[in-house]
């Protein structure tokens, strides 16, 4: 049977989650009368999701599981999705229905006309804390400005995927992900529909800041320069402040002003260039780490179980 719409959903401690998700997932499809599956991809879950995913795929065959081997982290979880998914339309949704399924039908409309990749723009969050949407709005804009390539404003990972773009996007095996920011650089024709993301089912966000902040750094060293070559930039205005500085105290000094004694100046100006360095060579560091592990070439994600499909490409 030649699937149609595979859905590609990545776990980690859903639980709660999983049987609404199933029965809406389910509901929408099915409504369209083409084959579909969908893939839950669990990500080392620890609260009982594993069982239930492979329970889910044993009653149900649209269902199909690939369980990890220990948390991957969601770029990576959706990447085993992608990897796995046999059908003409990927669509790619959070598993705590902050994405509802019945936007769905809305992005295969747009797919039906041409479109590779159609994404879900959020015109609307509720239920998140202002933190969340304060530096989800920053980081966003800040993205926009010094990527290389234009990242579509408040969108998240859920869209959909033309098969075309899913096999670029299955070569390209970085281990440092930002799935929004590959999908907008293989280019193809691409689109937003605006939806309204509504308020996690159940559970807690998995995201903890310290899991925000290394997705905006991977989103930002994985698409930019820019940090790189502040470094540049200090360096030359800090140089021109020095060259303007010495004939501009020399002159001081002849005409007998009192300015520039002591060693307060010398030491703020020594505590001020030895931070800047020390910054640069943390921001070279961030890249070069990066460049380590990708280096190494280990495996992005390590399967514990998983369907028999020669499809799927598993590294
Ligand atoms: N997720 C995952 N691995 C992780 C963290 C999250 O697979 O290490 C999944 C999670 O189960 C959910 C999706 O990624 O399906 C988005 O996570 P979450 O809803 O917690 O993020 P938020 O909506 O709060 O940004
Ligand atoms: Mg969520």
């Amino acid at each position: 049977m030649d699937i149609c719409y595979s859905i590609v959903v990545p776990v980690y401690n859903e639980a709660e989650n999983l049987p609404e998700l199933h029965r809406r997932v389910r509901e929408v499809m099915e409504s369209l009368g083409e084959p579909w599956e969908l893939i839950l991809v669990d990500d080392g879950s620890s609260d009982g999701s594993t069982e239930h995913i492979r329970r889910l795929a044993q009653e149900d065959a649209h269902v199909r599981a690939i369980l990890f081997a220990r948390n991957f982290g969601h770029q990576i979880a959706v990447t085993a999705g992608l990897d796995y998914a046999r059908g003409r339309a990927v669509i790619i949704m959070d598993a705590d229905l902050q994405d509802p399924p019945e936007v769905i039908p809305r992005l295969i409309e747009r797919w039906r006309e041409g479109y590779e990749v159609v994404y879900a723009v959020r015109a609307e969050r509720e239920g998140e804390t202002w933190f969340k949407k304060t530096t989800a709005a920053l980081f966003y804009r800040l993205i926009y400005r010094i990527a290389d390539v234009k990242i579509p404003l408040d969108t998240g990972d859920f869209r959909l995927l033309d098969r075309k773009v899913v096999d670029v996007l299955r070569q390209m095996r970085e281990h440092h992900r930002f799935l929004r920011g590959m999908a907008a650089w293989v280019g193809f024709r691409q689109i937003g529909v605006e939806y309204h993301r509504a308020p996690r089912f159940a559970g807690e966000t998995k995201y903890p800041f310290r899991k925000m902040l290394r997705l905006a750094l991977n989103a930002i060293t994985g698409f930019s320069y820019f940090p790189l070559q502040l470094a540049t930039f200090f360096g030359f205005f800090s140089a021109g402040i020095a060259i303007l500085s010495i004939p501009a105290v020399v002159i001081l000094r002849l005409t007998g002003w009192q300015a520039f004694y002591g060693q307060a100046t010398t030491l703020i100006a020594v505590l001020f260039l030895g931070g800047v360095q020390l910054i640069s060579l943390g921001i070279l560091g961030e890249y070069i780490g990066r460049i380590y592990d990708e280096v190494k070439g280990r495996p992005l994600y390590i399967v514990r179980e998983a369907p028999e499909d020669a499809h799927a490409h598993r590294s």
